[in-house]
Formats: C-alpha cells, structure tokens, sequence
C-alpha cells in the first residue's frame, strides 16, 4: 500500500492553548515533534514543535521546487487544459488533508509575512494546503505592530517553528517607496518602514530585497517573545525573495 506523504494526527494537546490540535507532518519532517498514526495521543502532549526549523525550511524549499517545475512548465505555452495538468502537480499533496482534524486546531510548520500582492499567494508557491502556513500580509511585507504580534502568537502559542518574510518581484509598494509621488495618508504610513529598509543606490530588486532583510532583522529588534525563541533555537527567521517569472523562491 502506498503510504501517504503527509500524515495528519488528531488529538495533540499543546500546553500553551490548552486545546486539542492537529500536526500536520511536512514532508522530510522526522520525530522532532512528529509521530506516526496511532501513537497515543498523550505522547504528543510535550512536543510544542510540529517539526525543527531546519525540517521546516526544507519542506518549503521542496514545494516551492516543485510550484516552480510546474510554473516553468506553464510558461511554456500549450492548451489550457495542458497547463491545468501541469499546475495540478502542485496539488498532490493537499488531497491527504483532513478536514476533522483542522475543525479542531493548527498547527502550522511555517509562517509567511508576505506583501498582499495577487500573485504572491504563499500556499501557492510552497505548495501548501490548509493548516500548514501561518500567513500574514500587506503591501510590501512590512513588519507591522499586528504582523509582529501575530506571528508571536504563531510561535509562543502554535509552536510554529520558522518565519519566512517574503518580498517579491517587481513590488508596487517598494516602487512606491521608492518614489516620489504623493500618497495618501495611510499609504504614507503604510511605505514608512520600507523607505527605512533603502539604501542609496539600491535598484528595485536590491531595495525589495533589503526591505525583506529589513522585515525580519525588525522581527528579534521588537519582539522579546521571538527574539527569544530564536536564541533557544526554537526557531528559525529567514528573508526570501520570490520572483514571479520563474516561480523560484530564494533565500537570502
Ligand atoms: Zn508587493
């Protein structure tokens, strides 16, 4: 029999929340924080941890490779039905998802502060289904007071072990920053943080990724809960860029 690649167990119960919650074991996970079906639910009760942080950033790496050989492969051309069939294969994964498990909690492997823009969905381009990305987004991937707090409660209380801050290609919200064209008030409020980020000289894919450098070094400056959890290595902060042509997601 064909074992499933990702296996979600019900019943884990996290000391912090006090609740009833699933795991969702990202493919290349090993026991750190992970269990086969059927081990007694009460087992699971220590572990805060759905997986390390490295086991984390290697699962993100392997969905975004293969988002990216199926996004390649639909740039190549051929009939709609042709791409649907490529991009299908991003999906394979997402069929093994309980639904009875998520109804009862989350667990999240990774969490993703990423820009609000349409194409830069981060379960999308990690391959991922429901349960398993943490995600907070806004123009530009700005480390906001609410984007900040949010993933502490992905950390202190979800146990989620990595933090991505994702800026991507061609970002009209770092342009903007860039610019010199009148914004509004909450806009101007909004590129603040980003025109911090700039440096002289910067192009716009220097300036999108410094900003996203920029948004996790802001993470451990203001926040004692993951600065913390990062120096007892129960996590990792790590910023990426994803560019749109290709698919790809690099860390930087
Ligand atoms: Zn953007």
């Amino acid at each position: 029999m064909k074992l499933p690649r990702r296996q979600i167990l019900v019943g884990a119960a996290l000391g912090l929340a006090g609740a009833a919650l699933p795991l969702v074991r990202p493919k290349g996970a090993n026991a750190a924080g992970t269990k086969a079906a059927g081990t007694n639910a009460n087992s699971l009760v220590e572990s805060l941890q759905v997986c390390t942080p490295k086991d984390a950033l290697t699962r993100l790496r392997e969905g975004n490779a293969r988002f990216a050989k199926a996004w390649t492969a639909a740039r190549g051309g051929g009939s709609p039905e042709q791409r649907m069939q490529g991009l299908n294969t991003i999906w394979d994964n997402n069929c093994q998802i309980d639904p009875v498990a998520l109804a009862q909690g989350q667990r999240p492997f990774a969490a993703i502060l990423s820009c609000a823009d349409a194409r830069v969905d981060p379960s999308w381009l990690f391959a991922c289904g429901s349960g398993e990305l943490f995600q907070v987004r806004s123009a530009g991937n700005t480390a906001f007071d609410e984007a900040i707090a949010s993933l502490e409660y992905a950390v202190a209380v979800l146990g989620t072990p990595l933090v991505v801050t994702l800026g991507h290609s061609a970002c009209g919200a770092v342009e903007a920053a860039m610019a010199s064209t009148p914004l509004t008030p909450l806009l101007e409020g909004l590129v603040k943080p980003i025109r911090a980020s700039l440096k002289s000289g910067d192009n716009l894919t220097q300036a999108i990724e410094g900003n996203a450098r920029y948004s996790a070094a802001q993470l451990t400056a203001r926040s004692a809960v993951l600065k913390q959890a990062v120096s007892a290595e129960k996590l990792t902060i790590r910023s990426a860029y994803f560019d749109i042509g290709s698919g790809l997601v690099t860390l930087l």
